[in-house]
């Protein structure tokens, strides 16, 4: 075979080792090196698209006009795969299900965890041997160009606004997460938030075994109720444990657990040999991450929030006064859904980056007064840092992407680790300073 690779990133590199170790030819092009020579096409088996790469490239374009099939490369590392493998989809939380499932997994059985978490599918689709399990982190931009990709069990977290620069409509994003169940069965497992309407309202259709996950209600699959996780089907009731057994922050890490717990569940795996691991399973870096405290303040790092619904998630997550930095990078979000549900422990907003005259309006028309807006996020941590009192939480939790000021949520994240440590590094030797002399 003949393939052509499009995106030198982690994902095209996965793709182009698996395709070259089984002896095809495989080169790999980034978007912007587009040129149409019918060298380059003639005798082509088939396009590998990584995620990153949208599907108005001129590389696909010439792939359609050419009637060359174009797939992602999740489709190709899935070809692959001998064993039975369980994906995760929805707009937030895939990583925190994907590590906890492949850590509750992993009491069972050889497990490997890839997909768009960081690790492509394609570097170790050949490895995973049939009896192990593969769970797949699953992005809007993975499904877009799959064909027979079929997990066993696959579950959709949540779905909110994001990505609609991209996707255009939040009908057509909706229509690609569930694209995840396209060739699935009534023998395989749909996992869907039973707390989400729009999830909800498009499964009612869907012809497959359904089991749902709630932190508010009773339901078929995992649910809390009085303070104890419960799983229920059609047979029995079973009181899984306390749910204090979950010591993440926030209600929607409950939701991500009950989650992943339902998906062990339905493999086959034991609740309770798992427990243990569900009570010290930590969170992955700029997921609501204490990085400092200076003087009462805690200074938190939610760099990995990038849109309304995660920003949301996390400043319900406080109770404590709430200093606020939201800003980046536009997605055509529209920032009222954030301005128009802000807690009222939220006393001061600070709006920084390309979007930050957006924020400010959106702050306005909900008559929210207690804002300012700075061009940088240095900027905004300065001011944040002057504006803190003792048991504040100075809350980085951008509701946007970080491509204006920064390559990734974890550059945007550590800057503001770093910014944050030299400032209270000062602050601290100025005291010391003014301290006198005895
Ligand atoms: P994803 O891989 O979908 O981006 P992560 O687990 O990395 O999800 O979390 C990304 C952001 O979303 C973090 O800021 C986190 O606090 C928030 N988040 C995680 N789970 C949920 C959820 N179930 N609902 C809303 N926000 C969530």
């Amino acid at each position: 075979m003949r393939v052509l690779i499009v995106g030198k990133g982690k994902s095209g590199f996965g793709a182009y080792n698996l395709l070259v170790s089984l002896g095809h030819t495989a080169f790999m092009v980034d978007d912007d090196e587009f040129n149409n020579e019918d060298n380059l096409f003639n005798g082509l088996s088939f396009l590998v698209l990584s995620p990153g790469v949208s599907l108005t490239s001129p590389w696909v374009k010439e792939c359609v006009k050419r009637k060359i099939k174009v797939i992602s490369e999740l489709e190709l590392g899935s070809m692959f795969l001998k064993s039975q493998y369980y994906a995760i989809t929805g707009t937030n939380g895939k990583t925190t299900v994907t590590r906890l499932l492949g850590e509750l997994m992993k009491t069972r059985k050889k497990t490997w965890v890839g997909g768009n978490i960081g690790i492509s599918l394609s570097s170790f689709a050949l490895k995973a041997k049939r009896q192990d399990a593969v769970i797949i982190e699953v992005s809007s931009f993975m499904l877009e160009t799959i064909d027979k990709f079929k997990p066993k069990i696959a579950a959709i977290t949540n779905i909110t606004p994001d990505h609609l620069n991209r996707h255009k409509t939040m009908q057509n994003y909706i229509n690609l997460k569930f694209k995840i169940f396209k060739n699935m069965t009534c023998y395989d497992y749909a996992v869907l938030n039973a707390d989400d309407d729009i999830i909800m309202a498009k499964s009612k259709g869907l012809k497959l075994n359904k089991y749902y996950f709630s932190t508010k209600k009773e339901v078929r699959g995992c649910f809390i109720k009085n303070g104890n996780i419960y799983f229920k089907d059609d047979f029995k009731l079973i009181c899984i444990s306390k749910s204090n057994v979950i010591s993440l922050i926030g209600e929607h890490n409950k939701s991500n657990v009950l989650c992943a717990l339902l998906m062990l569940i339905l493999s086959g795996g034991n609740h309770k040999s798992v427990l243990n691991v569900i009570k010290n399973f930590k969170l992955d870096s700029h997921r609501i991450e204490k990085v400092g405290e200076f003087g009462g303040v805690s200074f938190i790092d939610d760099s990995k929030a990038t849109n309304v619904a995660s920003t949301l998630a996390s400043v319900k997550s406080f109770s404590s006064p709430i200093i606020l930095l939201v800003g980046g990078s536009d997605k055509q979000s529209d920032f009222t859904l954030l301005t128009n549900n802000l807690p009222k422990n939220v006393k001061y907003v600070i709006t920084f980056g390309e979007v930050r005259n957006k924020l400010a309006s959106a702050l306005k028309s909900t008559v929210f007064n207690s804002f300012s807006q700075f061009k940088t996020l240095k900027d905004a941590i300065i001011e944040a840092i002057s504006f803190a009192k003792s048991k504040d939480v100075v809350l980085l939790s951008p509701a946007c992407a970080s491509f204006d000021e920064f390559s990734s949520y974890a550059e945007r994240g550590r800057f503001f680790e770093k910014v944050v440590k030299e400032k209270l590094g000062e602050k601290s030797a100025q005291k010391i300073e003014a301290k006198p002399k005895t």
